[in-house]
């Protein structure tokens, strides 16, 4: 089979993790996670201080028995240090930063994709998998890869009802001990990022995309699974009735990934914002703009 990268683009809170990890479990399947952010991961930077910059398995990247033998096959490509691993959106500073999902033409880039190519190509070669699952959700690298990679790559988008995202990351904030910002903020910056995905999605072909929601997959993920192997010529596979996170050797993921974990449908936002009946519709109207 032709190797393919399964991107999945997705807002955060939406299940991409779950995704990933049930697809990791197929035959032909291996996964990275959240690659992106492997750069920071690596050198200890802004992403990862959550997981101690350690891989899911619970060992830091260097001593890990997948991304030890990764780093050193990139060594042996020449590749002494992954510096960069996050496609540079354009006009990162400006406005169109909250709107636009374009990437900045030029050399950095183009060097980024090309050592995110050779990280996949060490990949297929240590795993013998024919399909890497790539969860870093971000519509600019998505766009980036597909557009520039030399691999054939399939976008997967993952969309979670807005008011779910949103009260999830309320409550996240609040773990982090950050200074939160408000539910309706919070929710107007989901909605932009989703309107940064649709502008990612309609420069992919049909073909090469799939539309999913996160509601399916928790409630029907067979189903939702099928769809997904029988869209992009993949072999079927059995879901698991749990998720187990620490099987998978993968850059960040959810917060709380540690333990075997049944997969189901978690509606617990919808008690949660009872009482805010303007919160749930005005989310309900903008989630179909
Ligand atoms: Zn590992």
């Amino acid at each position: 089979m032709k190797r393919k990268i399964l991107y999945i683009m997705s807002d955060t809170r939406s299940g991409s993790t779950l995704l990933q990890n049930i697809l990791s479990t197929g035959a032909q399947m291996t996964t990275v996670g959240e690659l992106f952010h492997l750069d920071s991961f690596l050198n200890k930077g802004h992403w990862g201080r959550t997981w101690n910059w350690q891989c899911t398995c619970g060992e830091p990247f260097e001593s890990c028995e997948f991304w030890g033998k990764i780093l050193g096959k990139l060594r042996d490509m020449g590749v002494e240090r992954v510096e960069a691993t996050e496609v540079q959106r354009k006009n990162a500073k400006g406005l169109s930063y909250l709107s636009s999902c374009e990437y900045r033409p030029g050399e950095a880039n183009d060097e980024i994709i090309r050592l995110l190519e050779q990280i996949y190509t060490a990949v297929f070669e240590l795993t013998g998998a024919s399909v890497i699952v790539d969860s870093s959700k971000d519509p600019t690298q998505g766009l980036a890869l597909y557009e520039k990679l030399g691999y054939d790559v399939k976008i997967i988008y993952l969309k979670r009802d807005i008011r779910a995202v949103t009260m999830s990351k309320h409550k996240w904030f609040r773990k982090l001990k950050e200074r939160k910002p408000g539910r309706y903020k919070i929710m107007l910056l989901s909605k932009l990022y989703d309107l940064r995905c649709t502008q990612a999605l309609e420069r992919i072909n049909e073909s090469d995309k799939i539309f999913i929601r996160y509601e399916d997959l928790a409630r029907r993920p067979q189903a939702v699974i099928d769809h997904i192997c029988d869209s992009f010529q993949l072999h079927a596979l059995q879901v698991p009735d749990y998720m187990v996170i620490e099987r998978d050797h993968a850059v960040g993921g959810t917060p709380n990934r540690q333990g075997k974990r049944k997969i189901e449908y978690d509606d617990s936002w919808k008690k949660k914002s009872a009482s805010r009946p303007i919160f749930r519709l005005l989310g309900s109207v903008i989630d179909k703009i």
